[in-house]
């Protein structure tokens, strides 16, 4: 049962479409590891329950959205597993034994936990669910002894927790899983276009993988700057400015220039912005091009099957060993 190539695990919670924010912070290093790392990749429904419970409707048409925005930044189905979280059981059961020896107070006080309690209202009355999200996190990233998770730096201290629960598990019952690493990118947080500090579907302030080229020109033309620059040539302050941030994170070479201008009040807001638009342009172009391609009637709802059957397989040979470790395997005892 040994792995031929090392493995990742990571995805997305299918609430509303993929945005360039998780393009900088984690598409990009799925695209880039594909061909080196065996991968699989979560379309993550049953963590979208444990903040949007009461809107399952919405599911179906969202993991369609989710699934089909990776295979447009240029995930190859022929070589990644895409799969749908609930649909892989060995995840549920391995939820179920992390969940035995993970306490309550380590949850509490994990900052990401934290930081989307506040966010979703949930300080006062949070579910079991939402609370526990990180173990079952865990069973994500463990049910297929991944090693490296690509995430976005709101994701850090949860993949710690999968950490721990290796660590703890292999202790507590014989080594079974590696320590998973995460893999932080470049850019692993990008600022809203309302200048928040993340760019984020829940709070409206995203550039969409799906935008057209005239939602990306409006969206970026009335994108906050900095509010002190009146007149074009007064000195900016690119570090407080959102189309800079951009700048740094997806025109990287030309960076250093475009600042030295702003600064020196020798390049306005307006053609700063203008060229950051023919830089997302030339980003989501040969996305575009995909996401036609894979529209094809059936094609999603097929590497979605292929991807879960995959899942399961894995996720099967895991929870052999898992029982085996726990001494819970009863009928395979009992014939040796
Ligand atoms: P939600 O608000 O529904 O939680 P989200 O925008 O946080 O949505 P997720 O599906 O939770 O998106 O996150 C998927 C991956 O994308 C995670 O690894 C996350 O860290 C990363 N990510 C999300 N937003 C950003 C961002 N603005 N910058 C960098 N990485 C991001
Ligand atoms: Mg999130």
């Amino acid at each position: 049962m040994n792995k031929e190539r090392k493995r990742i695990l990571t995805g997305d919670r299918p609430t509303g479409p993929l945005h360039l924010g998780h393009f900088a912070g984690s598409l990009q290093n799925r695209v880039k590891l594909q061909k080196e790392y065996e991968t699989f990749i979560i379309v993550a429904d049953v963590q979208t329950l444990s903040t949007n419970f009461d809107h399952p409707e919405h599911l179906p048409a969202d993991v369609w959205q989710v699934t089909l925005d990776n295979l447009s930044a240029g995930l190859d189905p022929e070589i990644v597993n895409i799969f749908i979280q609930s649909m892989v059981p060995q995840i549920a059961e391995l939820t179920v034994f992390f969940s035995m020896f993970i306490t309550v107070n380590r949850l509490r006080h994990n900052p990401t936990i934290k930081t989307e309690a506040g966010q979703h209202g949930f300080e006062e009355n949070m579910t079991y669910g939402f609370l526990g999200y990180p173990v079952s996190q865990a069973a994500d990233i463990l049910f297929c002894r991944a090693d490296l998770v690509p995430v976005g730096e709101d994701q850090l201290p949860v993949v710690e927790v999968s950490r721990f629960t290796a660590r703890r598990f292999n202790e507590l019952y014989g080594t079974v899983f590696p320590e998973p690493e995460g893999l932080k990118s470049e850019t692993a947080r990008l600022v809203g276009l309302d200048g928040k500090a993340k760019m984020s579907k829940s709070l409206g302030n995203c550039i969409y993988l799906r935008d057209s080229t005239e939602e990306v020109r409006k969206k970026l033309m009335s994108a906050v700057t900095d509010p002190a620059r009146i007149h074009k040539d007064d000195p900016g302050h690119p570090e407080i400015c959102t189309i800079f941030s951009y700048h740094q994170a997806f025109n990287r070479e030309e960076s250093p220039d475009i600042e030295e201008r702003c600064r020196k009040g020798t390049i306005g807001c307006v053609a700063c912005k203008k060229r950051m638009i023919q830089v997302i342009e030339e980003i989501l172009d040969p996305i575009r091009e995909r996401r036609i391609r894979f529209e094809k009637p059936g094609l999603i709802e097929e590497i979605l099957k292929t991807g879960t059957e995959a899942a399961c397989i894995e996720g099967s040979r895991t929870m052999q060993l898992v029982r085996g470790a726990m001494h819970t395997d009863y009928f395979d005892r009992r014939k040796s």
